[in-house]
């Protein structure tokens, strides 16, 4: 019987994928449960630049599971956007950069740092979003030209006019924008010329192989000189060798984050070795 049905029928009640269905389903209602119980953090990482110049940090979020441990925001981010727990979930984020924004402010050494925010297309499409965002300001008393909020190509596939109108909204009121994993999605290069945008972030899978693949490097390459002709500020994710960071240089590209320079890491820690 299971025969006729072809071999995959018997698979479906394999043990090993009736698990992944049960704990898919724990996790998400563990999820409804992790912003109350304190269990999300920010790790931050480093931005550089060409002087090796700390010039800001990408929050960076993590979940610590009682029992799993932490888990990775690729597992538990798209389960987050397909219940829309990322609305208060990206909320609880943005104040906590909000708030270390607001703190930095005080302190000459660090007041000139930014932070970068990822922001899902989820949260930026909720009509709300530009009054939360400017009721955080408000509350915290961040300096808004110190934000940027990280949006990917995504964004773009559903209602790309009022995804602009937002975003000059937030403009207006200082805030940055960079188009995050660059080079991954499906939007056509027009979005470029028709979004306020300030940066474009590279992403880390076409630098990985940047010195031995000739297509990476072609790719990485022609983004940098579109970015620097429109006027972006370029920013190379996933640097983790001297030698990606020495062509990266040499090719025009002047903002990196990657291993080399740190590794997402806890608030307190973060400048430990400076
Ligand atoms: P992303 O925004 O592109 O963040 C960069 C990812 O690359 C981070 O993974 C970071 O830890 C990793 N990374 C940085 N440098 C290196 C490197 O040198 N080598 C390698 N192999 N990896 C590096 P992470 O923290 O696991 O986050 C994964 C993704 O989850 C993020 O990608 C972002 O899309 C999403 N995410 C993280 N935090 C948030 C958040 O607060 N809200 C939303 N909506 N998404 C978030
Ligand atoms: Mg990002
Ligand atoms: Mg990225
Ligand atoms: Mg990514």
């Amino acid at each position: 019987q299971a025969k006729s049905a072809g071999g995959n029928t018997l698979r479906f009640f394999n043990s090993e994928m009736q698990t992944s269905v049960l704990e898919r389903a724990s996790l998400e209602a563990d999820l409804h449960q992790a912003l109350k119980r304190n269990e999300l953090a920010l790790h931050y990482q480093v931005q550089v630049d060409h002087q090796g110049v700390t010039t800001g940090v990408e929050a960076l979020l993590r979940w610590y599971h009682p029992q799993r441990g932490w888990v990775s925001p690729a597992t538990f981010i798209p389960l987050a956007e397909e219940n829309r727990l990322i609305v208060p979930i990206g909320y609880w984020v943005l104040r906590s950069a909000c708030e270390q924004l607001a703190k930095w402010s005080h302190q000459p050494a660090y007041a000139p740092l930014s932070i970068s925010v990822n922001v899902s297309s989820v949260q930026f499409q909720q009509p709300e979003f530009v009054r939360d965002v400017e009721e955080l300001l408000a509350e915290t008393l961040a300096p808004p030209n110190r934000l940027v909020l990280e949006v990917t190509e995504s964004l773009l596939m559903h209602e790309p006019v009022r995804v602009r109108s937002t975003m000059l909204k937030l403009r207006a009121r200082g805030i940055r924008f960079a188009l995050d994993d660059f080079g991954t999605g499906y939007s056509s290069l027009s979005y470029l010329k028709r979004l306020p945008l300030d940066e474009l972030k590279i992403d880390q899978s076409f630098i990985h192989e940047l010195l031995t693949d000739k297509t990476d490097a072609a790719i990485v390459d022609t983004t940098i000189l579109l970015a620097v002709s429109l006027g972006l500020t370029v920013v190379a994710e996933g640097v983790e060798k001297k030698e990606q960071l020495d062509w990266l240089r040499g090719h025009g590209c002047y903002r990196y984050q990657g291993y080399l320079f740190g590794r997402p890491t806890p608030i307190e820690y973060l400048f430990e070795s400076y």
